[in-house]
């Protein structure tokens, strides 16, 4: 496994790889066996994979959200040899941005404004921002990212088309705890009781899905949402049945459409997403 830290250097290897196809998994370190999913993805359909660890300033609209970010690069980079990734550029901030730079202003057709959009304005313009920088970079054939963070995987895809960039953006599935919990860099700062009491996500996640087809829409989720707010623990941003291809909350059901229900909580305090794919 090489370790890149300046750009230049990761781009000159690259070009040295040309006529192998590189598979490329950004993240924000602190990794889990999610992301290691990603990693195995990107090497059964590509020669060389890429994966990134950057904790990136401009999606963060909260300062202490970005202070408590969990890092732990020593680990990161075992688990990354273990799974045989072959390239890793974990770049300090001035490697990718200049200074005082902001996060550039996108427009993804409303994709961006709704469900995580609305709690964390201006969220989706850094993620765009990093992840045009990263793909510019590394230049892969595919790129993988999880069904886990299901609106920036949609709008990942818009931002390719609109950029006119040959990668196949490919959706991996989420991976969970014996709980069912999603695993998330996050999940570290939740306490071992607050742990077992977040797989109460997924529970409902689930009883939504057995149900969605035969219950009212708008009944179902006022029933979830009641289920989920029995404890004090838990604060609710959002609990939305949605439309995949827009993002949009749909209260009827179309057989041709592709649905999620996507959820948004802090447990203690601590923000975590979900979603399920129907
Ligand atoms: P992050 O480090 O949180 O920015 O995540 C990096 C990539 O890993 C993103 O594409 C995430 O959607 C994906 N990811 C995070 N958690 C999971 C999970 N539990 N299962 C699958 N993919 C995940």
């Amino acid at each position: 496994m090489i370790v890149f830290k300046k750009k230049e250097e990761l781009a000159h290897y690259l070009l040295s790889q040309k006529n192998r196809s590189i598979g490329f998994v950004p993240t924000m370190g602190s990794l889990h066996q999610g992301h290691i999913s990603l990693i195995l993805q990107s090497q059964k359909k590509c020669s060389i994979t890429v994966c990134s660890i950057f904790i990136n300033p401009t999606q963060f609209n909260n300062i202490d959200d970005l202070k408590k970010y969990p890092k732990n690069i020593a680990l990161d980079l075992k688990l990354l040899e273990n799974a045989r990734c072959d390239i890793v550029y974990t770049p300090s901030s001035d490697d990718l941005y200049n200074k005082n730079e902001q996060a550039q202003n996108y427009e993804f057709n409303g994709l961006e404004n709704c469900l995580e959009g609305k709690y964390r304005p201006g969220h989706f313009n850094g993620v765009a921002t990093i992840v045009e920088k990263l793909l510019r970079l590394v230049k892969p054939n595919y790129a993988f990212f999880g069904e886990k963070d299901l609106q920036q995987l949609v709008i990942i895809k818009s931002l390719v088309k609109s950029i006119g960039m040959n990668i196949v953006i490919t959706g991996c599935p989420t991976t969970r705890d014996e709980n069912g919990l999603a695993l998330s860099s996050r999940n570290i700062l939740l306490s071992k009781e607050d742990l077992l009491y977040s797989s109460i996500i997924y529970k409902q996640l689930l009883l939504f899905k057995k149900n969605y087809l035969n219950t009212s829409i708008i009944e179902l989720k006022n029933s979830i949402i009641k289920n989920l707010t029995k404890s004090k623990k838990i604060k609710i941003d959002y609990f939305e049945f949605i439309e995949i291809a827009t993002l949009q909350p749909k209260l009827a059901i179309n057989k041709e459409t592709k649905y999620a229900a996507c959820i948004a909580v802090k447990i203690s305090g601590v923000r975590l997403i979900d979603n399920i794919i129907l």
